[in-house]
């Protein structure tokens, strides 16, 4: 393998024959380590939110003194407050910062840090704006409101938690009630990062059970089985709870899907809470109780339909409507996916010996077993369903795990990562992959291969590693894309529902009739994250600095 490195490999092959075995494994291990710990890094990133902030104290206090001219410096912090000093230590006031509870709450566009001066009792004279991430027009709009800042004055500390109905500017609501909110969060308010925090009640789901008695929530996030006294009535998503945010046109909406006891019918969608705006929203909303185009339509209908005015057409509030399509498709997605991951017992038996026969041929298989194997990898891919993929391994690190994954994925999961990290055999590539074994089928099918010329090879074998970066760049910045759709697995587990990957999936496996692992080679972002594990055994590369140094990135970022 050339190295990308900058590592000579004729000085690299004398260097390691000069070195024992022993010394040699060893250094293929740390790095495989360290590699391992570069992605595990990416994730943690992703799952983590910085409880302690980095204060600057020099700002702090130039922003204490335009309330307290006399003060000198700032002392140590009690209850996350810094007392202001004057120049002869006297105490003359209090100032603290909303984050970092406040980070937890969205505005238009992203959280707002205040900061809260006091005078000695902790009695507010002063709230203002610190930094935003929020749209500039409307946190300017808010800025120059005296009335909203004013609001606190003169209010005791023990009061600030108790989240009432604060006063809004008009234009800018969204954000100011965001503001307000993480300014309660801070001093002790709960849920008030959680725009639609009140649960489930009987009444919401009644316009579709009428017999509802009890609504239970199921293992699968934001899903909830709806019941009379003895039997199930049907099932409720939950957007809010299930993590689904497509914005409209001024926010996201609180969505409700309805589904039969089957599972296979929507009997109606709603909308529960929104921060979208008015009369958009009261449109959509009739739309949906008066003329509700998902009723009696399949899940896999829904999922597949191209516009959202098929289904919910809305003239004036295109905007509005679009984000609770979407909102919708992506919940139903989910719920799929969550169905095709339940497995049945005599499944795990099967797929760990699948598991296992694929690992001893990666080291000791010959081509023979190659294909014979990869009929095996098909089928299993057909049955189970089960594939390592980023949206996977984005999920995993931004949700941890509601529910233990099953064990089979699981092991599926630790072969594809620690297999080719401790040993540079990429064995979940050659022999247990069901996409990469379906291509190893289509290339035998034909004797005559095609190879791309150098310079198009060199162009297009940048494209794993491009996608790789962009989707985890996404992830990193809070898209809630579906990055599924990014690759062509879901299919195997769903079949061809979804545009995106259906159309991935179909070319993918096309080219590979000419040209061998086509889809592996020059498209195919998990295959990118194997090679990272694999490429130049024992020695730290070039490509492995770039790597440390985005996810070292990241992590300034997102601590800033
Ligand atoms: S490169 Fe991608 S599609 Fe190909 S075998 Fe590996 S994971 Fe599967």
């Amino acid at each position: 393998m050339k190295d990308d490195g900058k590592v000579d490999p004729m000085k690299n092959a004398a260097t390691d024959k000069n070195q024992s075995p022993w010394r040699r494994r060893w250094q293929r291990w740390g790095i495989g380590c360290l590699r391992l710990c570069i992605i595990a890094s990416a994730m943690l990133c992703l799952f983590v939110q910085p409880e302690e902030e980095t204060v600057d104290l020099a700002a702090y206090l130039n922003e204490g003194k335009k309330v307290f001219s006399q003060a000198s410096t700032l002392g140590e912090p009690e209850d996350h407050w810094f007392p202001l000093l004057s120049a002869s230590d006297e105490l003359l006031g209090w100032m603290t910062s909303t984050n970092p509870q406040a980070r937890k709450v969205q505005g238009y566009a992203g959280p707002s840090e205040l900061l809260v001066t006091a005078d000695v009792q902790r009695r507010v004279v002063q709230v203002s704006l610190w930094q935003t991430a929020d749209t500039a027009g409307h946190a300017e709009m808010v800025r120059r409101d005296p009335a909203f800042w004013s609001q606190w004055n003169g209010r005791t500390e023990t009061s600030l938690g108790a989240y009432e109905t604060p006063q809004l500017v008009s234009g800018a609501s969204l954000t100011s009630e965001a503001m307000a909110r993480g300014l309660a969060a801070r001093f002790g308010a709960q849920g008030v990062e959680e725009f639609f925090g009140r649960e489930l009640e009987i009444v919401d789901v009644t316009p579709w059970f009428a017999d509802a008695k009890t609504i239970v929530p199921m293992k699968k996030t934001g899903c909830y089985e709806v019941r009379d006294a003895e039997k199930l009535l049907g099932m409720v998503l939950r957007s809010s709870r299930m993590g689904v945010t497509q914005r409209g046109f001024n926010g996201s909406s609180d969505v409700l899907v309805a589904i039969d006891a089957n599972g296979q019918k929507i009997l109606g969608v709603a909308v529960l809470g929104s921060r979208d705006n008015e009369p958009y929203l009261t449109d959509v909303r009739d739309e949906l109780r008066f003329t509700n185009g998902f009723v009696g339509k399949s899940l896999d209908e829904v999922i597949v339909t191209a516009e959202h005015s098929e289904l919910l057409l809305v003239s004036g509030a295109s905007m509005t409507a679009r984000a609770v399509f979407g909102t919708v498709q992506e919940m139903l997605r989910r719920y799929r996916l969550d169905e095709a991951a339940t497995t049945i017992p005599w499944q795990w038996p099967v797929s760990l010996a699948w598991l296992a026969a694929g690992v001893w041929l990666g080291f000791r298989g010959g081509k023979k077993s190659r294909a014979i194997f990869a009929v095996c990898s098909v089928l299993a891919g057909l049955v189970l369903g089960w594939m390592l993929g980023q949206d996977q391994l984005i999920g995993w690190a931004q949700h941890g795990w509601q529910t233990p994954p099953a064990l089979p994925l699981l092991t599926m999961t630790a072969i594809a990562l620690l297999i080719p990290a401790l040993t540079g055999k990429n064995v979940y590539c050659s022999r247990i992959c069901p996409h990469g074994a379906a291509q190893t089928l289509a290339g035998m099918a034909l004797k005559k291969r095609f190879a791309l010329p150098a310079k198009w090879h060199r162009i297009f074998s940048a494209v794993p590693w491009m996608s790789l970066l962009v989707i985890w760049a996404l992830a990193l910045a809070g898209s809630q894309l579906p990055f599924a759709h990014a690759e062509p697995f879901e299919v195997w587990s769903t079949g061809f529902v979804a545009l995106l990957p259906a159309v991935i999936f179909t070319v993918g496996i096309a080219v590979s009739f000419f040209l061998p692992q086509g889809y592996c080679h020059y498209g195919c972002p998990t295959g990118a994250l194997l090679k990272f594990l694999t490429h130049a055994p024992g020695r730290w590369t070039r490509r492995d600095s770039i790597a440390a140094g985005l996810v070292a990135v990241a992590w300034i970022v997102v601590l800033i």
